[in-house]
C-alpha cells in the first residue's frame, strides 16, 4: 500500500507525531480517557462512608441538581444509563407498540435499541455533511412526502403507522441544526427527543443540546465527556414529565415509610447513589475539560488546515464540546490506510458506527435518501480527544 499517494499533504508519520507531541507520550494513546482530578475520591469515600452507595441517597439529587444548573433545563433525572434514559424518555412523550420514530442512520445503537424496547421502529432520514447530524431537510421532505396529519396524529401513509417522536443526535458533539427540527416537529405535531448523550457542554444558538425537544437524554459512559463509570440523565421542561420519569425508573413505587406497594410498570433504572458522587465531583471539573478539549481541537484545526485531511470544525451558530474529534479522509480507501496506520503505532483511532440501516434489525426499516450519511460513514475517523490536565 502506498500511503503517500493516499496522504499528500500530510505523512502518517507527521500526523502521528503532532499527536504524540499534543499528549505528550510515548506511549498508548486512547481516543478518549477518564480524567479524575477533583473530589472523586473524596466523595466516593463519602458515600462510602455514609452506607448509602445504591438507590437512596443525597448524591443523586446533588448531581441532578448541577446538571439542571448547567445546561438550564428545568428538571433533570437520573438514570443507570444513557441507554434507559432514551427508552424512559421515548415512553414518556408517548411512544407506544407499532409506532414509528425518525432518527439518523449515522449513530450510536442506544437510540434504535430504545425504540424497540417500545415496541416501535425506526424510520431514517439523512444527516447533514457540515453537523453530522439530522438534517432539517431530510426529515421536512420525510413528513411533507409520506406523512399526512388528522387532528394531531401524524402517520404514515405507507404503512399507516403513527408517527410518534422523533430523535436527532448531536454527533460527536457537533449540534445540529436542532431549532429548525424543534420547529418541523412542533408543525407535524411530533414529540422531539434529543440525543445529547455526546453533547454535554454542546450549545446550539447559545442554547445547550438536549434542551429543545420535549426531553432530552445525556450519557455518562466512561468515555463520555464526564462519567459516573455508567450513567445517564433525562432533562425536561415538563414538571410532569419529570415526575412520572423518576417514578417509573425507581420501580413506581409509591412512597411510604414501611409498605411496598408499586402503582404501574417500572424500571430499575435508578443511578446508584455511588455513580452520582463521582459524577458531582465530575461536573465540578468539567469547565476545565470542556476547555481543554477546545485548545486540543484547535490545535488539530490548525495542523489539518492545509491538508487534503478536513478537520470537522463546530458549526455555525453552535459551540461543540468537541468530545471526539473527527477529520473526514478523501474516500473510504484513505480512511482505511489512515486507521490501519495509526492505530498499529499505538494511536487509537477509530471509524463511525456503521450504519443503522445496514444492521440486520433494521433492514426492513422505512430509510429516506441517505447519501450523505453513507458519504461520511466512509470518510470520516476519530482521532484521540482526552483532555490535557497538566
Ligand atoms: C453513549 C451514547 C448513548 C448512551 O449510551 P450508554 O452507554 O447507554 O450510556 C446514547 N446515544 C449515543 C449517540 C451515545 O454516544
Amino acid at each position: 500500500m502506498n500511503m503517500e499517494k493516499v496522504v499528500t499533504a500530510l505523512s502518517y508519520k507527521k500526523i502521528a507525531e503532532f499527536i504524540r507531541k499534543l499528549y505528550q507520550t510515548a506511549e498508548f494513546i486512547p481516543l478518549h480517557e477518564p480524567r479524575f482530578i477533583g473530589n472523586e475520591k473524596a466523595y466516593v469515600t463519602d458515600c462510602i462512608d455514609s452506607t448509602f452507595v445504591s438507590s437512596v441517597g443525597k448524591y443523586v439529587d446533588r448531581f441532578e441538581r448541577m446538571m439542571v444548573d448547567f445546561t438550564g433545563a428545568k428538571y433533570a433525572v437520573a438514570a443507570v444509563n444513557g441507554t434507559a434514559a432514551l427508552h424512559i424518555a421515548l415512553q414518556l412523550v408517548g411512544v407506544e407498540r407499532d409506532d414509528e420514530v425518525v432518527t439518523q442512520p449515522l449513530s450510536f445503537i442506544a437510540a434504535c435499541n430504545a425504540i424497540s424496547y417500545c415496541g416501535a421502529m425506526p424510520v431514517f432520514v439523512d444527516v447533514d455533511r457540515e453537523t453530522l447530524g439530522m438534517s432539517p431537510e431530510s426529515l421536512g421532505d420525510f413528513f411533507s412526502a409520506e406523512t399526512s396529519n388528522a387532528s394531531g396524529r401524524c402517520v404514515n401513509k405507507r404503512t399507516g403507522r403513527r408517527i410518534a417522536a422523533v430523535v436527532p443526535m448531536h454527533t460527536f458533539g457537533q449540534p445540529c441544526r436542532i431549532d429548525e427540527i424543534a420547529n418541523i416537529c412542533e408543525e407535524f405535531s411530533v414529540s422531539l427527543v434529543e440525543d445529547a448523550a455526546e453533547s454535554l457542554g454542546s450549545y446550539y444558538k447559545g442554547r445547550h443540546t438536549g434542551t429543545y425537544g420535549k426531553a432530552g437524554i445525556f450519557s455518562f459512559n466512561g468515555n463520555k465527556t464526564i462519567t459516573t463509570g455508567g450513567g445517564g440523565m433525562i432533562v425536561t421542561g415538563d414538571e410532569t414529565l419529570a415526575k412520572h420519569a423518576k417514578h417509573i425508573t425507581t420501580t413506581a413505587k409509591i412512597a411510604h415509610h414501611y409498605e411496598f406497594v408499586h402503582d404501574e410498570i417500572g424500571y430499575n433504572y435508578r443511578m446508584p447513589n455511588i455513580n452520582a458522587a463521582l459524577g458531582c465531583a465530575q461536573m465540578e471539573s468539567l469547565p476545565r475539560f470542556l476547555e481543554s478539549k477546545r485548545a486540543i481541537a484547535s490545535a488539530y484545526q490548525q495542523f489539518f488546515s492545509d491538508s487534503n485531511i478536513t478537520f470537522v470544525k463546530e458549526p455555525i451558530n453552535a459551540v461543540s464540546n468537541y468530545w471526539l474529534n473527527s477529520v473526514i479522509l478523501e474516500n473510504k480507501q484513505a480512511r482505511d490506510s489512515f486507521l490501519e496506520e495509526l492505530n498499529s503505532c499505538g494511536i487509537m483511532t477509530r471509524p463511525a458506527w456503521r450504519l443503522m440501516t445496514e444492521l440486520p434489525m433494521f433492514l426492513e426499516c422505512q430509510a429516506r435518501d441517505i447519501s450523505n450519511a453513507k458519504w461520511i460513514e466512509e470518510r470520516v475517523v476519530n482521532i484521540p480527544s482526552s483532555a490535557r490536565i497538566v
